[in-house]
């Protein structure tokens, strides 16, 4: 007998924590090892947030906290997103979790009867399909293109949704392509959900604050009001505000589903850590002058790997809207052979080749549903950046 339960066989371990574990192993073994593959930023977090964190220690807040996060979080966490996007959230409203992996965790076990069917446009994050299906969900994958931007399209929604559909999980600036949609883009969508009143939307807004040339990030209830009882909208300060580590995540999403994710959630973890709760707080409610500087960097390192990959003869890439990623197309090189005699035939057996090789390591495009690409982050330094671009260039170049 099989010590895992059933569901165990229906997820795979998070290829981008495998891989980002894999290169932290081998650089702790001597390595010369270049990381492309965390999404997580290189900055560290703020002082004043770690103050915060400190002065929380001082002063003995280390004991439980309300279920959904600390009266002030909630507050702010509102009154952070209304004013970020123009919305009347309400701290009711408003889960503090442990991180947004545990914020989409939550809604899924919460929401999903075995079968019900949950849309995911693909490209997506690792985890997104693998949630679903923990929850006895059915991930239902759609393919985006290159041509429209790898975003969703109002006829491709329309054509997926059935009447087992309980979500679709959208997620602008985008993990690994980073696309984002404009306000009309998304209206187009809202369009076709307006039609559809048994489907729900998880909009994971993480990468919201990171857009660049002063491009708007706009949010599913922002653009329909309509949609707000039927949306939880997703953020978390691991992205904009540097603090991966610190694991908070939150929704905002009407009372009905906030008390079934507060009633989950008190069964197993409890609170979010209170001296993360207390940082994030600082976060939130403090300057935010800080993320303008951190994305204005961002930028020119977007520019610079979209600029040095692009030259790759056999590589291409979009210059993405936002987030800290930029995904690759490696069709063309599928089938060669490498200098170090693998031969490439799949994006994972390039991935692997191109860290062996030359020790770069970055995730393959099967890991988020669309083969035959490679995820690079950019959130490492513009050293760093600069060796990993020419050590990419070297190992395609010496493909035969
Ligand atoms: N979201 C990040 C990534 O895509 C962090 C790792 C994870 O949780 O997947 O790399």
């Amino acid at each position: 007998m099989s010590l895992a339960a059933e569901r165990m066989g229906r997820i795979l371990p998070s290829q981008t924590i495998a891989i980002t574990q894999k290169a932290r192993a081998l650089k702790a073994e001597g390595r010369d090892i270049i990381s492309l593959s965390a999404g997580e930023p290189d900055f560290d977090t703020p002082d004043f947030i770690k103050k915060a964190a400190i002065e929380a220690i001082q002063r003995g807040e280390t004991k439980y906290t309300d279920v959904a996060g600390t009266p002030a979080l909630r507050k702010a966490v509102a009154e952070r997103l209304n004013a970020d996007f123009g919305l009347d959230y309400r701290p009711e409203e408003v889960c503090v979790s442990t991180g947004g992996k545990q914020v989409i965790y939550n809604a899924m076990v919460a929401t999903l009867n075995a079968g019900d069917e949950v849309v995911i446009p693909a490209p997506a994050w690792v985890s997104y399909p693998d949630i679903v299906q923990l929850a006895d969900g059915k991930p239902v994958i759609v393919p985006t293109s290159p041509e429209a931007g790898f975003r969703l399209t109002a006829e491709q929604l329309r054509k997926a949704i059935t009447p087992r559909t309980r979500w679709l999980v959208l997620n602008s600036p985008c993990n690994p392509t980073g696309s984002a949609y404009s306000r009309e883009e998304l209206k187009a969508l809202t369009d076709v959900l307006l039609e559809h009143p048994q489907v729900w939307i998880l909009t994971d807004d993480i990468y919201a604050k990171l857009t660049y040339e002063g491009r708007e990030a706009c949010t599913v209830v922002q653009v329909e009001p309509r949609l707000r009882e039927r949306t939880l909208t997703m953020n978390g300060v691991s992205k904009a505000y540097a603090m991966t580590g610190w694991r908070i995540g939150f929704s905002a999403a009407p009372v009905s589903l906030t008390k079934e994710l507060i009633k989950l959630q008190g069964q197993s973890t409890s609170n979010a850590c209170s001296i993360a709760q207390a940082a994030a707080l600082a976060a939130v409610s403090g300057p935010q002058d800080f993320i303008g500087e951190m994305v204005a960097v961002y930028q020119k390192r977007r520019d610079l790997v979209v600029d040095a990959l692009s030259a790759v003869p056999g590589l291409s890439c979009a210059r993405p809207e936002g987030a800290f990623y930029v995904f690759v197309s490696v069709q063309q090189l599928l089938g060669k052979r490498t200098a170090g005699g693998h031969v490439l035939e799949s994006d994972e057996d390039f991935v692997k080749a191109m860290l062996e090789e030359v020790g770069v390591a970055a995730v393959h495009g099967t890991a988020f549903l669309l083969p035959g690409y490679f995820r690079v982050s950019y959130a490492t330094s513009t050293e760093l950046l600069e060796e990993a671009c020419r050590r990419i260039a070297r190992f395609c170049e010496g493909l035969v």
